[in-house]
């Protein structure tokens, strides 16, 4: 048997050797879902499956760069980086950019994050002459995302009957007009919003049929990991998408299902023996992960649900500690008792910083915990925070480079055409949006055509120096890399100068920010697609923004770096950590108040509980504070009725209050800090653009995942090469045009020339059987003839 199979429990094994047909695996926490799909897939690709056609959607893109290690790890060969992995927005986009121009869009669309939306919206609601105040947009983005989530666009969202009513009686009774507005826009801008990736998905395959075909024939294997929490849309793809084939693989557990609230509904799992024929079923009831005690505890709680497909978990795992419930005056004491907690573990069972993660069920509960290890000198990183994308230079920044590559791009447009000030006001800003409203075109084509539309002297100059420039910066796209064009534009548009002219401690750390995104594009151009052959790829600024645009915080790879996580629960699906610290377990605010109405929104409420416990695999705390600080207000709050559910024998209940032990644990803390002191301290190697050149830096391979390369490649036709026996590397360093290589994958060659810098060098060779291709000397497996 391969090895990769007898690691496999009988019923995992089964599933994993059940290649063609649907599949279904419906199963609890910590059972080796995740395990079974990733192995499944390299037991298809041994057994002849080209990884070109498997699709994998996960839940995470760390998830899926997990996978694909594991899978390489596996086959030992590089062949994982040809698979369609990632999440469904990650996913879509790719294939948008190569298949938008089928529904109307330019293949180099712009995705709106979350903050783009909005202002979009907000503006559409001022042209319309509304109230922004009445309708705020994050309310009217909410109703539109759920509509697009559910299938339901402008025209039938102003035909339902149901969804008109509920506006009339928010008494925002034009929603429907606005999002018809909004989605003319953003056709308009060449934009599509984190929805659109999925709606248009969907629309790009209901509507084309070559695409449909192409799509269908192409992804033979479709696996999902995290089947309850899709929604109707993306149910909807992936019903498209298999029809052809039916091996359609999905993995679940219908206790974790929590995000109702975005649409996704535990159907699906239900419909799902539904839709196809003979679906196999498998169940998995083995828990790997959690110890006895965790495990018994979440059995116990979870039972109280009504609406669960009944299953019970069991484990090898050993007996393992109590859970530890623990009560504190305050929410402040609450984040101590953590921090303090974290320092005894260390010292006691020897676990790292990375070891621990702290849950909980609202993101403003992360500040006590915040205080606290920031005190004891506990290095911690908050997934899911305001990312550095969020920030507001780095998007200034970004903004410019996005209307560089796309000029219908209205709102980068609007956020710098007068950024640096450069004396367009906001009067001529509003007649320019005006002007393209009127004539059709985009506001950019407004601008290069100012002087036809009654702009004159100093404005007039000012919005043609800027579009000159723009234009200027266009043509640097036909031949520099993305970082090459950004530095130009940081000097040219005086955005630098201008940071680094403020002198504040904020104004650093702006100017900061923004040479910490040049120094991660400078990283990405310098990062091979693929490390194992060190193929260049495409190192445009169109591929770093598509790069950037899906990049969040939770999928930074942090998992390298020894920093106790900070997370809300639901950002924790699917992971899993040593040492797990639940926060907040208290009424009103776990179940939340806002979901104690009805049966349905209590038991999300309780999966939600659930899937915090069953993070853990070796032990668990459970803090709950007598009264804390919310909404401004201090608050008295009872225990979760959640503690109650548990049942005692496995409980160890505690109360820590301050005294004496706090006060030791602290004077221990600064000790810990003093030795912990230059955690953290300023970037290195960062690019100066005071002083020109970049100092050198060398290539790093444990760089962070954003700037790793993207998680799917282009479909290339490559010669497959068997290299020459013994083939070894050789040292390329006088490698030079003319001469006769041979690449490890890629085969014989001739260098036409060699470029790039002297700690980056690329050479340009000529493949016998594979054509040009660009390679990084850094990383290729290569040797001189
Ligand atoms: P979740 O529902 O939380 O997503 P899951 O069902 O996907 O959990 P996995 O994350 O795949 O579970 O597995 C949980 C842990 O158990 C992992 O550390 C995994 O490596 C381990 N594991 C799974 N199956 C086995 C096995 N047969 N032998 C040893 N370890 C296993
Ligand atoms: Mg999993």
């Amino acid at each position: 048997m391969q090895d990769y199979l007898s690691g496999l429990n009988e019923q995992q094994r089964e599933a994993v050797l059940h290649v063609n047909g649907p599949l279904m695996i419906v199963a609890g926490a910590g059972s080796g879902k995740t395990k079974v799909l990733t192995t499944r897939i390299a037991h298809l690709m041994a057994n002849g499956v080209d990884a070109f056609n498997i699709l994998a959607l996960t839940f995470t893109n760390k998830a899926a760069a997990e996978m694909k290690e594991r899978i390489q790890r596996i086959l030992n060969n590089s062949e994982a980086r040809n698979l369609y992995i990632g999440t469904f927005h990650s996913v879509f986009a790719k294939i948008l950019r190569a298949e938008a121009h089928r529904i109307g869009y330019p293949n180099n669309f712009t995705i709106y994050d979350t903050d783009d939306s909005r202002s979009v919206i907000k503006a559409v609601i001022n042209e319309l002459q509304m109230d922004d105040k009445h309708y705020k947009p994050n309310i009217v983005h909410n109703r539109i995302s759920a509509a697009k989530n559910a299938l339901v666009g402008p025209t039938e969202y102003a035909l339902d009957y149901h969804l008109q009513q509920e506006d009339a009686r928010a008494n925002r009774p034009a929603i429907a007009q606005i999002y018809a507005a909004y989605a003319h826009k953003c056709f308009k801008n060449g934009a599509m919003d984190f929805d659109d990736l999925l709606l248009k998905m969907f629309e790009l395959l209901s509507t084309q049929p070559a695409a449909l075909a192409k799509y269908q024939s192409k992804f033979k294997y479709i696996m999902i990991d995290e089947y309850q929490d899709t929604n109707t849309v993306q149910y909807q793809i992936t019903k498209l998408l298999a029809a052809m084939h039916e091996n359609i693989c999905v993995v679940g557990d219908d206790a974790q299902s929590i995000y109702s609230f975005r649409g996704a509904t535990i159907e699906n799992i239900l419909q799902f023996q539904k839709d196809y024929d003979d679906v196999k079923v498998v169940k998995l009831e083995q828990n790997y992960r959690s110890t006895q005690s965790i495990l018994k505890v979440a059995n116990e709680v979870i039972n109280n649900n009504k609406g669960q497909i009944p299953k019970e978990l069991w484990t090898d795992n050993k007996p393992g500690d109590k859970i530890k419930v623990v009560r504190t005056m305050t929410d402040n004491e609450e984040g101590k008792f953590v921090a303090d907690s974290i320092k005894e573990q260390q010292l006691r069972n020897h676990y790292a910083n990375k070891d621990f993660a702290i849950l909980y069920r609202t993101n403003a509960q992360s500040r006590a915990y915040e205080e606290s290890l920031r005190k004891m000198g506990i290095a911690y990183k908050i997934y899911g925070g305001v990312s550095f994308y969020q920030r507001k230079e780095v998007k200034d920044m970004i903004a410019y480079l996005r209307i560089i590559v796309n000029q219908q791009d209205e709102e980068a447009l609007k956020r710098i055409i007068n950024y640096p000030v450069r004396g367009i006001g906001k009067t001529s800003i509003e007649k320019l949006i005006v002007v393209a409203n009127e004539q059709n075109i985009t506001m950019f084509e407004a601008v290069t055509r100012a002087a036809e539309f009654g702009f004159k002297g100093g404005t007039l100059e000012a919005l043609q120096n800027f579009a000159t420039m723009i234009k200027y910066f266009n043509t640097l796209l036909n031949d520099k890399n993305a970082y090459d064009v950004a530095v130009q534009v940081g000097k040219h548009t005086n955005l630098v100068k201008e940071l680094f002219g403020d002198k504040t401690p904020e104004g650093l750390a702006r100017y900061e920010n923004v040479q910490e995104l040049l120094n991660s594009i400078k990283e990405w151009t310098e990062t091979p697609d693929n490390f194992e052959d060190g193929e260049v790829g495409n190192k445009g600024l169109g591929a770093f923004l598509q790069n950037v645009s899906l990049f969040t915080d939770s999928d930074k790879d942090k998992e390298n770096e020894d920093v106790v996580k900070l997370m809300t629960i639901h950002a924790a699906k699917g992971l899993e950590f040593g040492c797990v610290f639940v926060g907040g377990i208290e009424e009103t605010l776990f179940p939340s108040a806002m979901s104690i109405n009805t049966r349905e929104e209590l038991e999300e409420e309780r999966r939600l509980f659930y899937v915090a416990i069953t993070r853990a695999k070796d032990r668990l705390w459970l803090t709950y504070a007598n009264a804390r600080y919310r909404f401004g207000q201090l608050v008295q709050n009872e225990p979760s009725r959640f503690l109650e559910e548990m049942p005692e024998e496995f409980l160890d209940k505690t109360y820590a209050g301050g005294g004496a032990r706090n006060q030791g644990m602290s004077n221990m803390g600064t000790a810990f800090e003093r030795m912990n002191r230059g955690f953290g301290g300023g970037s290195s190697g960062q690019t100066d653009l005071r002083y020109g050149v970049p100092p050198a830096k060398k290539p790093d391979n444990a760089r962070p995942s954003y700037l790793q390369p993207a998680a799917i490649s282009k479909p290339a036709v490559t010669a497959v090469h068997m290299p020459s026996e013994n083939f070894v590397a050789s040292d390329t360093s006088g490698l030079e045009a003319g001469m006769r290589v041979e690449h490890q994958k890629f085969g014989f060659g001739t260098v036409a020339k060699v470029e790039g810098s002297a700690h980056n060098p690329i050479a340009n060779i000529n493949f016998d059987n594979n054509g040009e291709k660009k390679i990084m000397l850094n990383y290729a497996k290569l040797r001189i003839l």
